[in-house]
């Protein structure tokens, strides 16, 4: 019955919303393309009703190895808007600094030209070339702040609203970042071993020693000499949990929990969705790391 009734209403409305002579399809007037998960998550808070967003990494899928389609490229070389973070995927790089013909937003650069605050005796620099700038609540405010600046730029009529958007999620990402200095304040153990080195601006901003199994992609495999001075590590601090994620394979980290009697648990670098996930978003998934932390590190 209710349905009946809606279908007829929501007809009225196309003519009012399906206004584009811009070439976009959707009734977002501004079209994106973002890399993925993290990025696409901060597009559409600011973007809110106005933009449609295409995200190139698949909910579930591996987001290091991506390679574009012919259609994926298509989209990229199209969109009035690319938002990305360098070094992550080499495909998406090419493609935007090679067929991008609108404007192209990197999270990195950004980083490297503006910068964010540091804690007080926090390094200066995370491992060179380390991609994994979303784990740091502060670099995704950020690049909401940059992603604002462009929307309101190619589509300056809901400028006030890119502007309230932003807000919003900026004070969302504070919130966290303060929640997580607090939780993450006083533990046993500041060490952690996790998969691979995607931790590293958690750690810098939090204060955490991270110990990777792997590298700064996952399929990036251990030494058997690294793997030494992991045990070694693990036995000198009291280290109790061997962190694995949810979209590469727990293998390693299991197997080296196995042979140390250690437990595991999962620490998501929240480099994409799965269909465990799918409910949950940046900042839920980023309060899920905190309580593992938490628990793991025997945080008070
Ligand atoms: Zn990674």
């Amino acid at each position: 019955m209710t349905r009946r009734l809606l279908l007829p209403l929501a007809l009225l409305a196309l003519p009012l919303t399906a206004c584009g002579d811009d070439g976009t399809s959707g009734d977002g007037g501004v079209s994106v393309v973002t890399s993925i998960y993290p990025v696409q998550f901060v597009v559409e808070r600011v973007a809110g009703e106005h933009a449609t967003v295409t995200n190139l990494t698949s909910p579930g899928q591996e987001a290091h190895d991506l390679e574009l389609g012919i259609e994926q490229t298509a989209e990229l070389t199209d969109a009035d808007l690319v938002v990305h973070g360098s070094g992550f995927q080499p495909a998406v790089d090419e493609a935007a600094e090679q067929n991008a013909e609108g404007t192209v937003v990197d999270a990195m650069e950004l980083l490297e030209t503006q910068g964010i605050a540091l804690p007080d005796g926090a390094p200066t620099e995370v491992a060179p070339d380390d991609p994994h700038f979303w784990l740091d609540p502060n670099a995704m405010a950020l690049l909401a702040r940059a992603v604002q600046d462009e929307l309101s730029r190619l589509d300056p009529d809901h400028a006030t609203d890119y502007g309230t958007n932003a807000d919003a999620l900026v004070d969302d990402l504070a919130a966290l970042d303060e929640e997580t200095s607090a939780a993450l304040a006083d533990c046993e153990r500041r060490t952690v071993v996790v998969s691979h080195d995607a931790f590293g601006y958690l750690g810098r901003r939090y204060d955490l020693e991270l110990a990777p199994i792997a590298g700064l992609s996952p399929d990036a495999e251990p030494s058997p000499a690294h793997l030494a001075e992991l045990q070694e590590l693990i036995e000198e601090e009291g280290i109790t949990t061997v962190f694995s994620e949810t979209l590469a394979s727990p293998k390693m980290a299991e197997t080296l929990a196995d042979d140390l009697g250690l437990a595991t648990a999962v620490l998501d670098p929240v480099e994409g969705l799965t269909e465990d996930t799918e409910d949950e978003d940046y900042l839920s998934l980023m309060r899920r790391n905190v309580e593992a932390l938490q628990e793991a590190n025997g945080c008070r």
